[in-house]
């Protein structure tokens, strides 16, 4: 077994995370990464504990672009909406647990969303944000971690006003 095995230096776990050489010394600072041994005047961490970063890292990436993304087909649907009206509007069963609905009754809203103008940007915006609740594009979604609450809730076409709670 390598003398350095699971080892790696500053430079390593920078390329690794793909940050600077001074961030992963900052990180050392703060206590947010143990120096797990000195080689001479080299700092070496934990390749598991720079693989723990790395992942969060990239977590936090992933929601910032899916924020964005969400955001972008919410304010292209608001835009559509100004146009044309959602095939829903003012259908609160749409609004429903779907486990209070039976089977048959929940195909025939998503038949409502077959045929409305604003399905293409409604399924958009729903698979970007997983809504909280509520039928959008034909799927029924059920809660999940908040990512945006200003949207929470809202229908399309609702005023903010409106929002659930
Ligand atoms: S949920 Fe979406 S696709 Fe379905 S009717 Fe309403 S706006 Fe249209």
């Amino acid at each position: 077994m390598s003398e350095r095995e699971g080892l790696l230096t500053t430079a390593e776990a920078a390329k690794l995370t793909g940050r600077a050489t001074n961030t992963v010394m900052r990180w050392i600072r703060r206590g947010e990464l143990e120096v797990a041994r000195m080689d001479g005047r080299q700092q070496m961490v934990r390749q598991s504990d720079v693989q723990v970063i790395a992942r969060r890292l990239q977590e936090a990436e992933l929601l910032r672009v899916g924020q964005s993304r969400a955001a972008e087909q919410y304010a292209a649907l608001t835009e559509a909406l100004t146009e044309q009206d959602p095939a829903c509007l003012g259908n609160e069963w749409f609004t429903f647990d779907p486990d209070d609905l039976d089977t048959d009754f929940r195909g025939e809203l998503a038949k409502i969303c077959d045929r409305c103008p604003l399905f293409d940007l409604c399924r958009a915006f729903a698979v970007a944000e997983h809504p909280a609740g509520g039928m959008w594009a034909g799927h029924y979604y059920t809660p999940k971690t908040w990512t945006r609450p200003d949207l929470r809730g809202r229908r399309p076409g609702q005023k903010r006003e409106e929002t659930t709670p």
